[in-house]
């Protein structure tokens, strides 16, 4: 069977890992990143590449865009030579990033307004994941447009739900990154807390990951810690991006106020590029400097 013709924008820590992916099963993928020397690897696999993001949605029957923030999905959608410029009849443009509920909507009728159809697709998942197919994915949109994607998600993921309307995917990949966002405190503030017990690192995330509280990210997150190996899988930048989203949507329970904070003060310290769990570096590093 003839495979969609798919245009991938942003070929970040997601994007690359899901691209390869999909090449290797046998998807056309014609990629466009922002800084153009990132798609030479993917060229060498078998992409091609589009001049502009307004030739990209020429090409393809379904874009996806992968990329980091409202402010990077307005600018790809809507600046001129933009993928809204003028796009083909019946492309269907996916968003995978980690958006606000509000951007998606808006994007949403963007394309409404230019006769073209959107769904929203967001991942659970960090680069293994998507080296693996293994990623989770919750869309909101059309059934139709859904059941089109499905070959995709197949392949980029290991389960994918249709969740409702346009924005409650966002607002549902939102939900886990503030339940992500408190795993990673609470398992730093626990490591550090044991260190002033006399407790060894590695002796309490063993407990912890034996025990009923353990779980796949704190598994994952533990060899990070013991092997102080911070390269960013999921950047902290990125949960701080996340949290402020939270924010946006009204959220007022306890603990989120000094999450937030915790995780901003990380940022300008310096963590933002580093991964999520170097927040317990930064915890540690305020808590020596503060005594
Ligand atoms: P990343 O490595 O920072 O990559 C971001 C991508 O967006 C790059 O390709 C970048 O292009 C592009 N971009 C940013 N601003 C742009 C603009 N104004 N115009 C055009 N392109 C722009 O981020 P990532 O880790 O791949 O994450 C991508 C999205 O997925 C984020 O929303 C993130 O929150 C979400 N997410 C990440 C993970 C994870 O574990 N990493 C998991 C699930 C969801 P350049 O190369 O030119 O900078």
């Amino acid at each position: 069977m003839t495979k969609m013709k798919i245009g991938w924008v942003g070929l970040g820590t997601m994007g690359n890992p899901m691209v390869r992916n999909l090449l290797s099963k046998g998807f056309p993928v014609c990629v466009y990143n922002r800084t153009r020397e990132k798609e030479k690897e993917l060229i060498e696999l078998g992409a091609s590449s589009a001049d502009s993001l307004q030739h990209l949605s020429q090409v393809s029957e379904v874009v996806i865009t992968m990329i980091t923030d409202d402010e990077a999905a307005e600018q790809v959608y809507n600046s001129s030579n933009g993928l809204l410029t003028d796009p083909s009849a019946g492309t269907l443009m996916i968003d995978m990033s980690t958006v606000s509920t509000q951007i998606s909507k808006k994007l949403a009728k963007d394309c409404n307004d230019k006769g073209i159809r959107f769904l929203e697709a967001k991942v659970s998942g960090s680069v293994k994941p998507a080296e693996e197919g293994q990623l989770v994915i919750m869309a909101g949109g059309a059934n139709e447009d859904y059941q089109q994607a499905l070959p995709i998600f197949e392949t980029l993921g290991k389960n994918s739900f249709l969740m409702g309307e346009v924005g409650i995917a966002s607002a549902a990949k939102l939900c886990l990154n503030y339940f992500l966002a408190l795993t990673f405190q609470g398992l730093s503030e626990t490591v550090l807390f044991a260190q002033r017990e006399n407790i060894d690192k590695e002796a309490i995330l063993n407990l912890i990951n034996e025990s009923a509280l353990g779980s796949g990210i704190t598994r994952l997150k533990s060899q990070a810690i013991l092997s102080n190996d911070f390269s960013p899988a999921f950047a902290l930048k990125h949960i701080t991006k996340d949290l402020r989203l939270v924010q946006k949507e009204g959220m007022d329970f306890p603990l989120f106020s000094p999450l937030l904070s915790s995780y901003q003060s990380a940022s300008q310290m310096g963590y933002g590029e580093k991964d999520a769990i170097s927040i317990i570096r930064f915890l540690d590093k305020k808590s020596v400097s503060s005594i």
